[in-house]
């Protein structure tokens, strides 16, 4: 082996030692593996922290054909972490997967691989009685909430560069959970998908807030989430607030956290006044009230 091989192979074996990453789960305590394994529940966010050189431009994350940009924790040219928010999607299979790293730097490209442990999360099952022509649709309503599926779709979609949210994450209206994340749904008796968001109870026309900043991407009155406001907060992470009886913001609107959005309601397919609110997390159908437990070991920096 020539002197120059075995300097590289020294400067890998450094960095690795000098780099370790870092990962917290959103739920306190902290579950790290054995041996760089670590792990979350499905429907949970692991918050991914990266420790990088000066010269680090990018670092990309990927989890099960998910991709997360992750962004720096510290501002301008003194960022010496990144973080990723990695989403567990509700449905993803429980067991190991890889979670695969690229850091670029103007130093050299480093790919970092570990293992990420998903666990199966054991849920309730709800039984909802509906209007029959809520359940059983006709060819309209069909072709209807398939044209309102591809419309969502395409808004998660896109990913904004740009981190917009900053700080904690808000509930958007107070009053108790009623229909908790990812519960197994039999709708007049037959089982229906598991349930993407949590349901707030709360009285018509209750305030409805952003749950963080960020700009208002949809608003809609689809078939079963009837009137509903989609906010995109950047680097993929969308919020959607359903079944609203009134929309105050307009789509392209900045708005701010804890700013009202909307008013309760019971539109599209609900038994009663309530808010649905949804988080997705690139591609990843995350529990909303994983992000109001977030917490980050030092402050993040304000977004510009
Ligand atoms: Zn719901």
């Amino acid at each position: 082996m020539i002197r120059s091989d075995k300097l590289i192979i020294m400067a890998v074996v450094l960095l690795t030692s000098i780099f370790p990453v870092d990962l917290l789960t959103s739920a306190p305590p902290e579950r790290h593996g054995m041996d760089g394994q670590f792990s979350g529940k499905q429907g949970e966010i692991v918050v991914v922290r990266v420790p990088v050189d000066q010269q680090t431009s990018a670092v990309t994350g990927r989890f099960l054909n998910r991709t997360t940009p992750f962004f720096p924790e510290a501002s301008g040219g003194a960022a010496l972490s990144y973080i990723g928010l990695v989403g567990v999607d509700l449905q993803d299979a429980p067991g190991t997967h890889e979670l695969v790293l690229d850091v670029v730097s103007s130093a050299g490209h480093r790919r970092l691989s570990y293992n990420v442990l998903v666990i199966k999360e054991k849920r309730a099952v709800q039984y909802l009685t509906l209007p029959k022509d809520k359940v059983d649709l006709d060819e309209d309503n069909l072709i209807r909430v398939k044209t309102e599926q591809a419309q969502v779709r395409t808004v998660l979609e896109a990913v904004s560069e740009r981190r917009l949210w900053a700080g904690d994450f808000l509930r958007p209206v107070a009053g108790p959970v009623t229909g908790a994340f990812g519960r197994q749904r039999i709708i007049n008796g037959q089982a229906k998908n598991p349930h993407t968001g949590e349901d707030i109870a709360a009285p018509l026309g209750a305030d409805v807030a952003a749950m963080n900043d960020g700009i208002v991407c949809l608003t809609a009155d689809h078939f079963f989430s009837g009137k509903g406001v989609f906010i995109d907060h950047g680097l993929g992470l969308y919020s959607m607030y359903f079944h609203l009886s009134e929309v105050s913001v307009k789509d392209g609107e900045i708005v701010k956290r804890g700013q009202v959005i909307g008013k309760v309601g019971a539109s599209g397919r609900a038994t009663g006044p309530h808010l649905h609110w949804g988080v997705n997390l690139n591609g990843a159908r995350v529990d909303p009230l994983s992000l109001v437990k977030l917490s980050f070991a030092r402050p993040l920096p304000t977004v510009q």
